[in-house]
């Protein structure tokens, strides 16, 4: 009873929120009809050079994708439903604590290359988003507060190019580390997904490039424009002379990819973007740390069957949260003292594994976090249709893993 009364917040909220999202683009549409464009000094005129029904078209889909991403969202979130009640009394304060370790990568800064490599993909991103936002804000002013004009134009500008590198900088340090890095952990779960994931980021900063410097060849090279010193010179480097459908072209395709991106972010690895922080922010616990779960006198037990867990319904919901946050980084596994001497335990197999089985068996089943052969697909939600007790029985509750799991 109690589940499901959970089971039904839990969706509602996320469905509740990707419908509100998606209405408040709509708003937004309506908005930018409020006041005119008005006269723009040496600064950025919004749709410039994409016609009519392109503009509509964008808002249409903005607003489809956004509900799309939230509704996939909230079928996982409905998995993690599935889950026992978990009270953790903890003070707020400890939460946003995590939830900022998280954000600022704290947890992964440990690890200097992989936290420099995250960090520089993670907060160019945020500073082309937030760029993006603030070209929203700008476009919704009348024509005497439109901002992005002048100096402030040229700061701006200037801005977002250094984020544009600072982003694709860390897509292509990542992209090395997967082809020619030499650590295990990577090397035996980099699969075809990955290279993808990572084309998907690369070719939405490139695309957000080309889509500049066909613009600044539309505007005829001003000399303002010079402050996007990236688009710039991607700009004087094309054999173009009049670049309006270059520009249109880039601008379709670089929408297209956020669409995608929207989409693929919670059916694959990439919703750790999002589910990652949301982890962090429950983690803390009233344990100390290190300290196991009481599970009471065995002796006293009617039923000794009832201890532990078998099924994915046995987990508690903030167990399940956490199969659904993982990066497959592979950290737990290199310090696993089990694994390290021989022994048939692969922790990251193990969150993967019960990760899958609580994908497949959901209603409707979601993608699990890694690809898995048709042949291993399971079809009742008892983690021992992939996970055998010897796995389990190599185990020595050392937490190695946990205390290095970077979410
Ligand atoms: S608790 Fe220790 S032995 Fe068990 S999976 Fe984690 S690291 Fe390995
Ligand atoms: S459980 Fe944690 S350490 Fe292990 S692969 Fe997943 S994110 Fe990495």
């Amino acid at each position: 009873m109690n589940n499901q009364k959970k089971e039904r917040q839990v969706n509602d909220y996320v469905l509740l929120f990707s419908a509100g999202a998606a209405l408040g683009t709509i708003f937004l549409w309506g908005a930018s009809y409020i006041f005119p464009e008005g006269e723009i000094v040496e600064g950025r005129r919004v749709f410039e050079n994409i016609p009519k029904y392109l503009q509509y078209l964008f808002y249409l889909l903005s607003a489809s994708s956004i509900f799309i991403s939230g509704y996939l969202f909230s079928l996982r979130a409905k998995n993690w439903a599935r889950g026992t009640e978990e009270k953790r009394k903890v003070k707020i304060s400890q939460r946003i604590v995590s939830l900022f370790d998280g954000l600022l990568m704290r947890t992964l800064l440990r690890f200097k290359a992989a936290g420099l490599m995250h960090s520089m993909i993670y907060i160019g991103f945020l500073g082309l988003f937030a760029g993006t936002i603030t070209l929203e804000i700008h476009h919704l002013m009348p024509p005497s507060l439109k901002f992005l004009q002048g100096t402030t134009y040229l700061i701006y500008s200037f801005t977002l190019e250094l984020a544009s590198l600072v982003y694709l900088g860390g897509i292509a340090w990542a992209l090395y580390r997967r082809i020619f890095g030499t650590e295990e952990r990577l090397k035996t779960k980099t699969k075809m997904d990955d290279y993808l994931t990572l084309a998907l980021l690369g070719f939405m900063g490139v695309s957000g490039l080309t889509t500049e410097a066909g613009r600044i060849i539309v505007e005829g090279f001003p000399d303002y424009e010079k402050w996007s010193f990236v688009g710039y010179f991607i700009a004087e480097l094309l054999p173009i002379e009049n670049g309006v459908t270059f520009h249109r072209i880039s601008w379709i395709l670089h929408v297209i990819s956020f669409f995608i991106f929207l989409i693929v972010l919670p059916q694959s690895k990439l919703r750790h973007i999002v589910t990652s922080p949301v982890n962090m922010y429950l983690s803390p616990k009233e344990r100390p740390k290190g300290a196991m779960k009481d599970i009471g006198n065995l002796m006293e037990l009617d039923d000794i069957d009832s201890v532990g867990v078998e099924l994915i319904e046995n987990f508690t919901w903030k167990q399940l949260v956490d199969l659904d946050a993982c990066t497959v980084c592979g950290r737990c596994t290199s310090v696993c003292p089990a694994n390290l001497t021989g022994k048939p335990l692969d922790p990251r197999e193990i969150i993967l594994k019960v990760g899958q089985v609580m994908s497949d068996t959901g209603e409707p089943p979601v993608p699990a976090t890694v690809t898995t052969p048709i042949d291993l697909k399971v079809k009742t939600s008892s983690v021992f249709e992939r996970v055998t007790p010897e796995e389990l029985w190599a185990c020595t509750s050392c937490k190695a893993c946990d205390e290095i799991c970077p979410v």
